[in-house]
């Protein structure tokens, strides 16, 4: 390549993606021609781009495919459909340099399959941007089996320039984030479906205990309901209709109701309206609990304030003055754990980190008394926590979603998808997620994500929950 300034991108495809792409290698100083089948739009995106950004940009609308010659990188951003794709490229080997590298934006298709039957296939790479392009810096490269490592330096070097992070992947369903982020909704709508708790309730724990920027159902309405279980069913019908991808049929009901999220004024919730979710009231903590061993509840107890006096058991619980146990979740339900104990049992979910958790939520064995859900819930209170009362589900909120999220994170890595740190840096990136998915598994220790999953898998008897087999493997080592 020459130098940067000098070499000319195409982009096919003025749509939202392609508008975007165009936007951000004209930016970075490249003469830049956008090319649209719909007469009119390469130019309504070129306005658009100028209006969005401050400096006069080299960004030119062309008519024709062939006005694409001089490029040395096109990148295609039209309609997901591959016999489309297919024969753009096809187009397009007519009229580029037999050197001119061919970047796909697909979020699905392979880039194996768009490549086949073309003359030169080891210039065809994935090159997978996220929406909103000038905002979401992760760009995930995805190299078929005819991809040379001459074109994927090119365009790594390329999405350095534009001021992305590029992350490789194996050309598997979904790459890196469209995989290991399912759960993040998955898991959502099936707390929803089992009434386990509102939306605005799973929404405000994932966000105060889990960390998570938004919550998944506030999440969905912005993506558009549409576009997120397409997705969901493309991993899902990629993976053999594995149960750990399965579409919810709740979703599927919105989409046919054409509730789709902010674009339609409703999705999940009504846009505008007010989404706040109830939380507990305000009950009396405790003077006094008894720790049974160092445990997991330690960093809440300490920012509580109660007295905390040192018991000789060493299950790590806390037993309150009505002789309840509070819990942490470890994927067992509350009332399992009462029968297991034969007292009341209050399970509390985990959180990204206790020290600055501002909500969690918390089951009930079925039968517990009001008295020791109210020691429960005012102890956690004075930990300055909102507290959210859920139904007593395997895994509660945030253990479920991030015990699944690390789950499928260490599936990929088994599985060569990606290079450990890809994977957190995909995630961290193109989902805004606190933390990388192996990175919390470490936190949370692998044993951990593994005790929960197991006993997630018992208590629903579906292979949705089973650890993957590196992560049984991590467990024995941890
Ligand atoms: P879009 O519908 O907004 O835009 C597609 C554009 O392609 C339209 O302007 C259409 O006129 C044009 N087009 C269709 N066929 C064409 C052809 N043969 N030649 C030239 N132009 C043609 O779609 P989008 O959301 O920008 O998505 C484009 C691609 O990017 C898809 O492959 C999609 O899977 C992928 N993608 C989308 C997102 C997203 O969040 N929207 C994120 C990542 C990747």
């Amino acid at each position: 390549m020459n130098t940067l300034r000098d070499t000319v991108v195409g982009v096919v495809g003025a749509g939202t993606m392609g508008t975007g792409i165009a936007q951000v290698a004209a930016a970075a100083g490249h003469p830049v021609l956008l090319y649209d089948a719909v007469p009119g739009a390469a130019e309504r995106a070129v306005s658009l781009v100028d209006s969005r950004v401050p400096d006069p940009l080299r960004l030119t609308a062309t008519g024709s495919l062939a006005d694409l010659a001089p490029a040395r990188i096109v990148v295609e951003a039209v309609v997901e459909d591959l016999a489309v794709k297919r024969r753009l490229f096809a187009d397009l080997e007519q009229v580029l340099a037999a050197d001119c590298v061919l970047a796909t934006n697909t979020s699905s298709l392979s880039p194996a399959a768009l490549a086949a039957g073309m003359a030169y296939p080891e210039r065809i790479v994935g090159l997978h941007f996220f929406n909103p392009v000038p905002l979401m810096r992760l760009v995930e490269i995805v190299a078929g089996p005819a991809t040379s490592a001459a074109v994927v330096d090119v365009v790594a070097d390329l999405a350095a320039a534009w001021g992305k992070t590029a992350v490789r992947s194996t050309p598997t369903p979904g790459f890196i984030v469209n995989r290991v982020a399912r759960p993040f909704y998955a898991e959502a709508w099936r707390l929803y479906e089992e009434r386990t708790a509102d939306p605005a309730t799973i929404d405000r724990v994932l966000t105060g205990a889990g960390g998570f920027r938004m919550g998944p159902f506030a999440l969905m309405d912005l993506i558009g309901h549409d576009v997120n279980e397409a997705v969901t069913r493309s991993v899902w019908t990629a993976f053999g209709h594995d149960s750990r991808f399965a579409p919810s049929l709740a979703q599927r009901q919105l989409v046919e109701a054409g509730w789709l999220g902010r674009k339609t004024g409703r999705g999940v919730y009504e846009h505008p309206g007010n989404h706040a979710p109830v939380a507990a009231d305000a009950r009396k903590a405790p003077l006094e609990v008894v720790a049974h061993g160092t445990g997991e509840l330690r960093s809440l107890l300490d920012r509580s304030g109660v007295a905390v006096l040192d018991g000789d058991g060493d299950g790590g619980n806390v037993e309150l003055p009505s002789g309840a146990l509070l819990v942490r979740c470890s994927g067992t339900t509350a009332t399992a754990l009462s029968a297991r104990h034969g007292t009341p049992v209050i399970v509390a979910d985990r959180t990204l980190d206790d020290a600055t958790a501002t909500a969690i939520a918390v089951a009930l064995s079925d039968g517990c008394p009001q008295g020791s859900r109210d020691e429960a819930v005012g102890l956690l209170q004075s930990a300055d926590l909102e507290v959210h009362v859920v139904d007593d589900a395997p895994g509660l909120v945030v253990t479920r979603t991030v015990a699944m999220l690390v789950n499928l994170a260490v599936d990929a890595l088994q599985q060569g998808v990606a290079s450990r740190a890809d994977i957190d840096t995909a995630l961290r990136l193109g989902t805004n997620y606190p933390l990388g998915p192996l990175e919390w598994g470490e936190r949370w220790g692998f044993g951990t994500v593994h005790r929960i999953l197991t006993a997630m898998q018992a208590a629903y008897g579906d292979p949705r929950y089973r650890p993957s087999q590196l992560l049984q493997r991590m467990a024995m080592a941890s």
